[in-house]
Parts: structure tokens; C-alpha cells; sequence
């Protein structure tokens, strides 16, 4: 964090304040990690601080401390909202957009509070008083982490802030093996170890907490798999039909996409996951090298995200939007030939 932020951001915490600390909707190991890592560090430095989510999160994070805490905007409009009106202080983490929070984007809007971002996607938008945006870090509980650090707090790191922490960057680097993960990201590691975050535990309650049904869901997204080697990408697709033979519960699909990256040779992958309630196909998309989903994800589908992992969705039918997919792949023909 720049010497000007942190200034900025030493100011607006030099006395107590109510601050509410919100993620993106579908939050992830990353959203919930880094803030409630937060949480717990403006709790000890005498603040009150909330944490809001625009929706409710998958069951293997409901394990991580301070869980019970998290009010879910979806189930507690009423409660949501009267925090973000009281508030002084509002943090957003792990998003760069207000259209990144759903149904929680109006109360947000019309905060009066002073708002500061701390996120880690490419493009960030400039609606926060304070921004620390790094697109090079593997995830925004690194940077909170540094957020600490900056404050010169480093010494108040206590075991619930480690492990929250340690889930935030050990979700978004897939157990640090993606690019992101820089030597720094080891030592910060080190760092929440040695406050007591357990990897063995923390990877298993994460990673070993598979149900029958969503391992027999992947079966059926490996065989609807598609091959297309000469634009260098797979894609996998899922109907409702299909997640509701599998007691679809949300977080079941978490990195089925990774399956079709790992083949030799691809560079770009693609999982269409339909979802009749809302009424749309949501899309991860992944890619290796120089080929940016982000780019991609915003010219197309209304997403966007990281150079090598961004989400987007369609409006229209799965079908429809495969088709259109599969059309589009030509203007990067070259683009994904050269991409690793
Ligand atoms: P996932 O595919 O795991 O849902 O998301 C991959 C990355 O893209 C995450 O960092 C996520 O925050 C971002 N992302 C996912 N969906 C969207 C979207 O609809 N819009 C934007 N701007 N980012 C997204
Ligand atoms: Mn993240």
C-alpha cells in the first residue's frame, strides 16, 4: 500500500468507528478470508465493525472463524441494512465494482459513509475515498496482510486473523500453485504459520469435505466436456437438469473448470453452468499465458476479473450461448495459438 493511502487510511481509523466490511456475491474462500481477517484485526484495534455478504456462501468455508458473525444480506435485508446506514467507515473486498454486490449495490450507493477498496482484480472503479487495488497480488487477503503491515499492526496478527487469512490466499492461489503466487505470498504464509494457522487442518476442511453427489456431478461435467484443439480451448457444460439430479449445492462446481485447463495443450477452458432461477448461464472462464479471460469476459459477457481466471454471464438459452461461443472463437484464433 502507497504512502498516500495509507495515510489517508490511518486517518479515517484514528478514532473508533462503525465500519461495515462487504464481499462480492458468490463469495469465495478469498471474500470470506480476507474479510473476516479484517473483521477480526479492526475488532482487537477497538472498532465495530460488520461483515456483509450480498448472498449466501458455500458449506466448506462454514468452518472458518467468525462465520456466525457474517450477516448475508439476502436473508437479513432489514439488519444489512441498518449497519450500512449507521456506518461511517464501509471496506470492500475482493471486488473493484459496485455491480460486483447484487441486490446490495443500492444501500451501498447511498451510504454517506467513506469507502475503502481493497482488491486485487484488473480495472478498478473510483468510487472509493481510499483504494489499494494491486492487480499482481494472488489474492485480497494477501493484501490485507500488507494492509496490516502498513499500519505497523503486524504484532496484533492473532490465530482467528491467521487462519482466516490462510484460506483467503490459499482458495485464490489454488493451494499455491498459480502464477500469482510470489515468494512474498511464502512469506506471508510463514507469517499467519507461525500465528497458528494449521495448513494440514485448514486444506482439509476446505478440500476433504466432498459429498457423493458433487464428486458424481463432476463425472457427468468431465463427459459433457468438449474438445476444440484448434482453438486450443475445452469446454464443459451443465444444465439444471443435471445439478438438480445432484442435490446442486452451491460451491459444487468450484473448479471443475481447473479439469479442462489441465489438458495438454489447452490454453483456454470454459464451464457454462445454467441457472433457471436467475435465469442465466454463468461462466467461468480460465486460461494459461498471455490470453486474458478478463479482456475476454468483459467484451462478451458482461464479467471480468483476473488475466487468467474471470466469470461472466448470458442472458440467453445454454444452448444459444455455447453457439455464440463457439463462434466468437475465431477472432482469437492467433491470439490463443501464441498464448503459451
Ligand atoms: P469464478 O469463475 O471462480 O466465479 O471467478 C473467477 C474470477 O472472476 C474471480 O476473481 C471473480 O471475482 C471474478 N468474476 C467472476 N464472475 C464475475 C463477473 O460476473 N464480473 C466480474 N467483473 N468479475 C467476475
Ligand atoms: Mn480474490
Amino acid at each position: 500500500m502507497d504512502e498516500k493511502t495509507t495515510l489517508r487510511v490511518k486517518q479515517l481509523l484514528n478514532s473508533p468507528k462503525k465500519i461495515v466490511i462487504a464481499g462480492h456475491k458468490n463469495p469465495d474462500g478469498d471474500a470470506i478470508g480476507s474479510c473476516l481477517g479484517l473483521y477480526f484485526f479492526l475488532k482487537g484495534e477497538g472498532h465495530s465493525p460488520t461483515v456483509i455478504m450480498p448472498n449466501d456462501f458455500p458449506d466448506f468455508l462454514k468452518w472458518m472463524p467468525g462465520v456466525d458473525e457474517i450477516i448475508v444480506f439476502e436473508k437479513d435485508v432489514e439488519k444489512s441494512n441498518e449497519c450500512i446506514s449507521e456506518a461511517d467507515l464501509i471496506f470492500t473486498l475482493d471486488f473493484n465494482s459496485l455491480d460486483r454486490v447484487g441486490n446490495l449495490q443500492e444501500p451501498l450507493e447511498q451510504s454517506n459513509a467513506k469507502f475503502i477498496m481493497i482488491d486485487h482484480h484488473q480495472q478498478p472503479a473510483d468510487y472509493p475515498d481510499a483504494t489499494y487495488s494491486d492487480v499482481s497480488m494472488s489474492s485480497t487477503a494477501q493484501m490485507v496482510f500488507h494492509f496490516i503491515q502498513a499500519l505497523d499492526k503486524e504484532e496484533r496478527l492473532t490465530y482467528e486473523i491467521a487462519v482466516n487469512l490462510y484460506t483467503g490466499i490459499m482458495t485464490d492461489t489454488g493451494s499455491f500453485r498459480f502464477s500469482s503466487t510470489t515468494p512474498t505470498t511464502h512469506r506471508v504464509v510463514a507469517k499467519l504459520m507461525e500465528a497458528g494457522a494449521d495448513s494440514a487442518e485448514i486444506y482439509q476442511n476446505v478440500y476433504d469435505t466432498n459429498s457423493p453427489d458433487r464428486m458424481k456431478l463432476l463425472g457427468v461435467a468431465l463427459k459433457n466436456m468438449h474438445i476444440l484443439p484448434e482453438y486450443h480451448t475445452a469446454y464443459i457444460t451443465l444444465t439444471q437438469k443435471e445439478l438438480d439430479q445432484h442435490n446442486f449445492k452451491k460451491g459444487d462446481t468450484e473448479g471443475f473448470v481447473n479439469y479442462a485447463l489441465s489438458i495438454k495443450d489447452i490454453y483456454f477452458a470454459t464451464i457454462f453452468i445454467e441457472n433457471k432461477q436467475e435465469n442465466i448461464v454463468k461462466m467461468s472462464f480460465r486460461s494459461k499465458g498471455s490470453f486474458s479471460v478478463n479482456d475476454f469476459a468483459r467484451a462478451h459477457y458482461n464479467g471480468g476479473g483476473h488475466i487468467n481466471a474471470a466469470g461472466g454471464k448470458s442472458s440467453q438459452s445454454l444452448n444459444k450461448t455455447v453457439k455464440e461461443f463457439i463462434s466468437i472463437l475465431p477472432r482469437y484464433k492467433d491470439e490463443l495459438a501464441h498464448a503459451f
